[in-house]
């Protein structure tokens, strides 16, 4: 038998979480250097500061990351001497800001601690980067990075975020659950993985309960339960899950039909400009469903992207049957329903697709 270890973050989540960074950080040093996103720094900048005032712990600078999670962002972070004399990094933001200060941290090898200021993504607890070009466009996906020492979610800064970052996280949260549960269906698992598969079943659950209610707090500003246990699927419970479902070198259960559409679609010039990649696999979430033939979920589903007001048609994402057929090879093929309890075949995917239209 081989030998293997398995880690995850934790967390601290609540009004005042940021209040608990001296209990985490100040065992790693005394000076931490903030990465994070403009909009973000600024959020969490008066609470961060007060957080660690006369607990020994300093917060020598606040560096904007950039515009997009780049090899080359991370470079000039990695060269900055602010940087390389901090003793912990401290990732302040949604997705691309967390990302890049996670390349950061394994070049440099320093540890860092995560602070998601959006509930929109699970980049805070994953051991994911996505890495783009300077062109916006998808360069790289770097897997097995190390995880945040402790992830600090302070959901006041959460609630005040643009409602759309929530609406979108729903989307991409909730197929989780159904991406990784057909997945693996049938297949005999490892104690981690089986930890992961029943665990995303929380990626649904508690959205699909709290999520209408979770944005119209969102919009008041308000930081209720529901808003919590929302930020909490999408953000640690989704980390969580990806990091079980898929170790190194074990088959990957992460991905299905309704990421493999989204991947399509943006092929078609435009599509991805104009489309939130939440939104877009939120939908196509309803279409994996009837492609597998879960009548009940997709009835369920249904009424509940409608009531958030996510998209339960191709055509409120300006997609025409049509346009679906000329992406249907590229969905077969696509890595994400690599690994599939059936192959996934164009008929199933145009014929599913009519209920949709
Ligand atoms: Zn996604």
């Amino acid at each position: 038998m081989e030998n293997y270890t398995i880690k995850i973050p934790s967390y601290t989540v609540g009004p005042d979480a940021y209040k608990s960074i001296p209990e985490y950080c100040r065992l790693y040093g005394t000076k931490a250097v903030v990465i994070g996103g403009m909009k973000a720094m600024n959020a969490a900048r008066g609470k961060l500061l007060s957080a660690v005032e006369g607990s020994g712990l300093g917060i020598t600078a606040f560096l904007w990351y950039g515009r997009e999670c780049t090899y080359e962002a991370a470079e000039a972070l990695e060269e900055n001497d602010l940087v390389q004399r901090a003793d912990m990094i401290f990732a302040v933001g949604g997705g691309k800001a967390v990302d890049t200060a996670k390349l950061v941290s394994l070049k440099l090898k320093k540890p860092y601690f995560s602070f998601p200021t959006i509930a929109s993504n699970c980049a805070a607890a994953s051991s994911l980067s996505i890495v783009y070009n300077e062109d916006g466009t998808f360069r790289d996906f770097v897997h097995f990075l190390e995880t945040a020492r402790h992830v600090f979610i302070d959901t006041d800064i959460i609630a005040r975020a643009p409602r759309q970052y929530l609406w979108a996280g729903i989307g991409d949260t909730y197929a989780k659950y159904y991406e990784v549960s057909v997945s693996a269906r049938g297949e005999q698992l490892e104690h981690f993985k089986a930890m992961g598969v029943t665990l995303s079943r929380m990626c649904m659950e508690p959205l699909v309960r709290f999520g209408a209610q979770a944005l119209s707090d969102n919009d008041a500003g308000r930081a209720t339960f529901e808003l919590e246990q929302c930020a909490l699927a999408i953000i640690i419970t989704t980390g969580w899950v990806s990091m079980l479902v898929a170790r190194e070198h074990t088959m990957d259960y992460n991905g299905g039909v309704a990421h493999a559409l989204f991947y399509s679609l943006c092929e078609l010039p435009g599509f991805d400009e104009d489309h939130i990649h939440g939104v877009v696999v939120g939908f196509g979430v309803l279409l994996l469903l009837l492609i597998d033939g879960q009548e009940e979920e997709f009835e369920k589903l249904y009424a509940f992207n409608k009531s958030i007001g996510l998209p339960v048609s191709f055509s409120e994402i300006g997609i025409t049957l049509e346009d679906l057929a000329k992406v249907t090879k590229r969905m077969t093929e696509d890595e994400d329903v690599e690994h599939y309890p059936y192959r996934l075949t164009e008929e199933m995917i145009l014929e599913a697709a009519k209920r949709l239209a």
